[in-house]
């Protein structure tokens, strides 16, 4: 198994557990139990329960007939844009509350960037009758102000996150800050496949229910389990993860990660961490990050809120330096059209993060007999006010 995680936490030169002594108690006892804990019975009946009448799964496999005819190989969309709350972050969510409330925790923590996973989040403890604290830059309390309603009104407290950039990263700095003042009670749930060994590969595990039913999904429509390619954008990278984890040793599926380019690789507004990015400790992993020859982190830039991280998960790391993953980078501006474009063509409004994965799909060479599913980690509607914006026309080409 050359792309799972070992018994130490890493994922070849990446991964591991980097963390102050405070919480190695916590971590500890997640690493011993969170494998044991998720085989149980009583665990798989209701997170398998919750995800199918609570979340909507399994969610579609939609082959986009006129994306497909325009690129001319053959398009599936793997519909996690129709979950409850909107993207595939819940998936993670209901794991890690049936877990936290295994492991006696009465307080759920949470950093959120575009919203998506404190919404999610704050949707679990609602749920479960568990308080909720959310941290989030104050950049994107005010790019994404729908999400923050929606969590207020689910009952969470959004709390903002005043340094650096004010967004992800931060937000994150603060979450483990709260972790730190409150070890006993609290669980803090990561929303994506980054932090501390077991969190990537807990989060990779719950996510992975999307490419265990892409594979029967596949199977169904086209008569083999398997496709050509597989294509979804990378912040931290957890709906990626998903989408490949049970094709992760199987090297005749090739893996295609999208970043976000921010104004351009070079302008100095990015995010793109695999071009930019080199081996350093960043929220208790050892990854890919920006920094500079100090080892200062670089403020990441991008126009969706929930690329905007200046890491990537140690096992997206592995898999770019192993070339088992091959990465594209799209900008604000091909995002956009991007978006516009998957609205006009199929009807369905994505979230700006997904946009970027389907800014770069002309670029892979996808032959006429082969087929590619991409991953529509979420759906729009938090990202209207950008797309209204945009709606003038001037970078619409439909
Ligand atoms: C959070 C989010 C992402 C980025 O997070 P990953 O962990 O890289 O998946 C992508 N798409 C949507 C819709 C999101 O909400």
């Amino acid at each position: 198994m050359k792309y799972q995680v070992n018994e130490t936490g890493f994922y070849g030169q990446f991964g591991g557990s980097f963390i102050p002594e405070m919480l190695h108690s916590n971590i500890d006892t997640l690493q011993k139990q969170y494998l044991s804990i998720m085989a149980e019975d009583s665990f798989q009946k209701e997170f398998r329960k919750l995800l199918k009448d609570y979340v909507g799964r399994p969610s579609p496999l939609y082959y986009a007939a006129k994306l497909s005819k325009e690129l001319n190989t053959n398009v599936y969309l793997k519909r996690e844009d129709l979950n409850h709350t909107g993207a595939h972050k819940i998936n993670n969510t209901i794991g890690q509350i049936l877990l936290a409330q295994r492991l006696g925790k009465t307080r759920i923590i949470a950093e959120t960037g575009a919203g998506q996973h404190g919404v999610a989040t704050a949707t679990v403890c609602a749920l479960m009758g568990l308080e909720c604290v959310v941290y989030m830059g104050s950049t994107d309390i005010k790019r994404q102000a729908p999400n923050v309603a929606r969590m207020r009104m689910l009952g969470a407290r959004v709390e903002p996150a005043l340094s650096g950039s004010q967004t992800l990263k931060d937000a994150t700095n603060e979450a483990i800050r709260d972790w730190i003042n409150n070890p006993v009670d609290t669980h803090y749930i990561i929303g994506s496949v980054v932090g501390p060994h077991p969190y990537p590969d807990l989060v990779a595990r719950f996510q992975s229910v999307i490419s265990e039913e892409m594979k029967w999904q596949l199977k169904e429509q086209t008569g083999s389990e398997n496709p050509d390619y597989i294509v979804a954008c990378v912040g931290g990278g957890s709906n990626a993860a998903g989408a490949f984890y049970h094709y992760l040793e199987d090297e005749a599926v090739k893996l295609v990660l999208v970043e976000a380019a921010g104004l351009g690789i070079d302008t100095g507004e990015s995010a793109a961490t695999s071009v930019l990015g080199s081996m350093g400790i960043i929220h208790g992993s050892r990854t890919l990050l920006m920094q500079t020859e100090d080892g200062q982190i670089v403020e990441p830039y991008s126009i969706s809120a929930g690329l905007d991280y200046p890491g990537i998960g140690p096992l997206h790391a592995h898999l770019i330096k192993s070339e088992r993953a091959q990465v594209f980078s799209a900008t604000d501006e091909e995002a956009i059209k991007a978006a516009f474009h998957l609205t006009r063509e199929e009807g369905i409004i994505p979230a700006l993060e997904t946009a970027h994965a389907f800014a770069i799909l002309d670029q892979i060479g996808a032959k006429p007999d082969e087929s590619m599913v991409v991953c529509l980690s979420g759906r729009g509607d938090k990202d209207l006010s950008t797309y209204i914006a945009h709606l003038d026309g001037e970078i619409v080409d439909s």
